[in-house]
C-alpha cells in the first residue's frame, strides 16, 4: 500500500462506500423476483447465487476496510503523522529558542522530555559505585513491618484507611466521580494515605472486588504497601500524583462516549496501571538516570528506564504477603491483564508523546460511531490504544484541573525540577532544562507546556470523546490564561527590539497554536503544507495532517521509529479481543460534519490553556539518594 495518506483517504472511503452500497444491491437483486417471477425456481437459483455473491464481496471488502484500519493508520500513517508533528514542532521550538533566554530553556525542555531528543551531555566520569547485585534484582522492593496489612480481626475502616476524619473524608469522597476533585484534601483526610482510599472508593464503586472475586484484606494490603513504595520525600512523583491519575482514569472510563465499550477486565487494568505507573519514582528524569549511570539505567538499557521499573515493581508487589489482588482471575485473565497493563504504563514515558498523539488524531479521524453516540472500538488495538492514550491524559491532566489544584501540582513539580538542579550542580553536571532555580520561568514553562503539549493531546482526546470534554477544556484554556497573564514582563533584559523578547515568545507560541490545530484535511484539494525549511517564513496556516510527506529529509526526524513496532506486533489478535455487533455505524455523517467544525474552529481557535509542567520522566530525586548509590536503592 503505498505511503500516502491522501490516497489511504481515498481507499479507505471506497471501501466504505462499497460496504454500504452491498446490502442494497442484495435488495436489488432480489427484487425483481418477487414483483413478477416468471419461473420461481430458475429466478430462485440466480437469486441465491447472486446474494451469495455479494455476501462474499461484502466479506472480502469487509476485511480490507478492517485491514486498512488497523495495519495502515496505525503502522505506517500514525508513524509518518508522529514524526511529521515532530518535525513541525522541532521547528516552532527552535524559533521559540532564538527568541529569548527564557524561551530556549522551555523548548529545550520540552523537546528533550517530550521529543525523545537527547541534548548531548558530557557524561562525567562515572562516580557511582556499582554494587554487585544480580541484575534480576529488582530493586525498590522493601520489606515492610508496618501496618499494612490489616489482621483478620480488626474490622475494615469504612474507606479502607485508619482515619480520625471519617466524615470529611466522606464529603471529599463525593466527588469520587467528578473531574474536579481535590486530591490533596482527601490526602489530609485519610491520613496521609490518597492512593489506598481512592483505589478502595474506586473499586467499591465499581464493584471490582467482587467481579474478580479480590479479598478485601489482600486488596487493601496490595494499596496500602504499593502507596509506601511510593516516596513520600519526592515532591511530585509521590502517591499522590498515584492517586490523582488513577482518580483522573476512573473519571475518564466513565466518560458517555465510552460507555459500555470497556471490558471489566479492560477496566481493572487501566486502573491498576494508573496506581502503579509511577511507583518507587527516584524524583528525577531517565535522561538523569542514563546520564549519571545508574544501575536502573544499566538494567533497562536507557531505554524507558523509569517506566519499566514502575512496572516491575508493581507486579512484584504482587508477591509480597497477601498482596496477590489477581488470585482469582484465569490464567488468561492475568495474560492478558499484564499484558494492558505493560502497554499503558510504557505509554506514560513522555517521550512517547508524539506517537501516541499521531496515533490518536489518527484514530479519530477515522472513528466510527454507534447510534447512541458511542464510540465504536471493536478491535483490541483500536480499545488498547484509547486506553494508552486515557492513562497519558490523566498523567498530563494537572493543566486541566480547577486552578488551585493545578497550581499546587505546578508548585511541586518546580520544586522536584530544582531538587534535580541542584544535584546536577553538585556533580557539575549541566544542569537539565527547567531544573535550574535560579533561571527558569515557571509561568512560561507552564503556557508552553500547555500550548505545545497538553492542549494538542486535549483537544484530540475531546474530539474523540465529543462533546464529552468539553468543560475540560474550557478549564485547561482559562488556566492558560491565567498564567499567561503571571508572566512577568521581563524587565532584567531591556528588549533590544521594539518587541520584547517575551512578547515575541507568546507571539511565537501563540502562532504555533494556532497551525497545532491540526485540521486534518486529508482529502481533498489540499494545500501542501510544503517543507518551507526556510526559518522565519513559516506559512501560518496550519498543520496539514498529511503524512504523505512524512518522511522527506531524514534530518530531524526523530529516532523512535521502533518504538511501538514490537509492542504493536503483540498487541495484534489478541485474546481479549471480543465481537461487538449490532452496532449500527453511522460514522460517516458525523465525522464529515465534525471535520467542517473543525475546520471553523481552527482558525479562530487559540490554545489557551495554563501549563503545568509535569513529566514522568523528568527530573529531580530524592533526599536520600547519595552519589553512592542509583535512586532506586532504598536500602
Ligand atoms: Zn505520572
Amino acid at each position: 500500500l503505498p505511503h500516502n495518506s491522501q490516497c489511504f483517504g481515498s481507499v479507505h472511503s471506497s471501501f466504505q462506500k462499497l460496504i454500504k452500497n452491498a446490502p442494497i444491491l442484495i435488495g436489488e437483486f432480489a427484487a425483481p423476483c418477487t414483483l413478477m417471477p416468471p419461473s420461481p425456481f430458475l429466478c430462485m437459483c440466480v437469486d441465491e447465487t447472486y446474494q451469495q455473491m455479494a455476501r462474499e464481496t461484502l466479506a472480502e471488502l469487509d476485511w480490507c476496510l478492517d485491514q486498512l484500519e488497523t495495519i495502515q493508520t496505525h503502522r505506517s500513517v500514525g508513524d509518518m503523522a508522529s514524526n511529521k508533528f515532530k518535525r513541525m514542532l522541532n521547528r516552532e521550538l527552535s524559533h521559540l529558542s532564538e527568541m529569548s533566554r527564557s524561551g530556549n530553556q522551555v523548548s529545550e525542555y520540552i523537546s528533550t522530555t517530550f521529543l525523545d531528543k537527547q541534548n548531548e551531555v558530557e557524561i562525567p566520569s562515572p562516580t557511582l559505585r556499582e554494587r554487585d547485585k544480580p541484575m534480576c534484582h529488582i530493586s525498590g522492593v522493601k520489606k515492610l513491618t508496618h501496618s499494612s496489612s490489616l489482621s483478620i480481626n480488626t474490622t475494615m475502616p469504612r474507606f479502607g484507611v485508619k482515619t480520625e476524619q471519617e466524615d470529611a473524608l466522606a464529603r471529599e469522597l463525593d466527588d469520587l466521580n467528578k473531574w474536579g476533585l481535590n486530591i490533596f484534601r482527601l490526602a489530609e483526610f485519610s491520613n496521609n494515605r490518597p492512593l489506598s482510599c481512592i483505589m478502595f472508593a474506586i473499586f467499591q464503586e465499581r464493584d471490582l472486588l467482587k467481579t474478580f472475586r479480590i479479598p478485601v484484606d489482600t486488596f487493601v494490603t496490595y494499596v496500602m504497601t504499593l502507596e509506601d513504595h511510593y516516596h513520600a520525600n519526592v515532591a511530585y512523583h509521590n502517591s499522590l500524583h498515584a492517586a490523582d491519575v488513577t482518580q483522573s482514569t476512573h473519571v475518564l472510563l466513565s466518560t458517555p462516549a465510552l460507555d459500555a465499550v470497556f471490558t471489566d477486565l479492560e477496566i481493572l487494568a487501566a486502573l491498576f496501571a494508573a496506581a502503579i505507573h509511577d511507583v518507587d519514582h527516584p524524583g528525577v528524569s531517565n535522561q538523569f538516570l542514563i546520564n549519571t549511570n545508574s544501575e536502573l539505567a544499566l538494567m533497562y538499557n536507557d531505554e524507558s528506564v523509569l517506566e519499566n521499573h514502575h512496572l516491575a515493581v508493581g507486579f512484584k508487589l504482587l508477591h509480597e504477603d497477601n498482596c496477590d489482588i489477581f488470585q482469582n482471575l484465569s490464567k488468561r485473565q492475568r495474560q492478558s491483564l499484564r499484558k494492558l497493563v505493560i502497554d499503558m504504563v510504557l505509554a506514560t514515558d513522555m517521550s512517547k508523546h508524539m506517537s501516541l498523539l499521531a496515533d490518536l488524531k489518527t484514530m479519530v479521524e477515522t472513528k466510527k460511531v454507534t447510534s447512541s453516540g458511542v464510540l465504536l472500538l471493536d478491535h483490541y488495538t483500536d480499545r488498547i490504544q484509547v486506553l494508552r492514550n486515557m492513562v497519558h491524559c490523566a498523567d498530563l491532566s494537572n493543566p486541566t484541573k480547577p486552578l488551585v489544584v493545578y497550581r499546587e501540582w505546578t508548585e511541586r513539580i518546580m520544586e522536584e525540577f530544582f531538587r534535580q538542579g541542584d544535584k546536577e550542580r553538585e556533580r557539575g553536571m549541566e544542569i537539565s532544562p527547567m531544573c535550574d532555580k535560579h533561571t527558569a520561568s515557571v509561568e512560561k514553562s507552564q503556557v508552553g507546556f500547555i500550548d505545545y503539549i497538553v492542549h494538542p493531546l486535549w483537544e484530540t482526546w475531546g474530539d474523540l470523546v465529543h462533546p464529552d470534554a468539553q468543560d475540560i477544556l474550557d478549564t485547561l484554556e482559562d488556566n492558560r490564561d491565567w498564567y499567561q497573564s503571571t508572566i512577568p514582563q521581563s524587565p532584567i533584559s531591556p528588549p533590544p527590539m521594539p518587541l520584547g523578547p517575551d512578547k515575541r515568545l507568546n507571539a511565537c507560541i501563540d502562532k504555533f497554536q494556532f497551525k497545532l490545530t491540526l485540521d486534518d484535511d486529508t482529502e481533498g484539494g489540499q494545500e501542501e503544507e510544503e517543507e518551507e525549511e526556510e526559518e522565519g517564513k513559516t506559512t501560518h496556516n496550519h498543520m496539514v495532517l498529511d503524512c504523505s510527506q512524512g518522511e522527506e529529509e531524514g534530518e530531524d526526524v526523530v529516532k523512535d521509529e521502533r518504538e511501538g513496532d514490537i509492542i504493536e506486533e503483540e498487541r495484534e489478535g489478541d485474546i481479549i479481543e471480543e465481537e461487538r455487533e449490532g452496532d449500527i455505524i453511522e460514522e460517516e455523517g458525523e465525522v464529515g460534519m465534525e471535520e467542517e467544525e473543525e475546520e471553523k474552529r481552527g482558525v479562530l481557535q487559540r490554545a489557551q490553556s495554563g501549563v503545568e509542567i509535569h513529566s514522568d520522566t523528568s527530573p529531580v530525586e530524592d533526599e536520600e539518594e547519595e552519589d553512592s548509590s542509583s535512586p532506586a536503592d532504598d536500602t
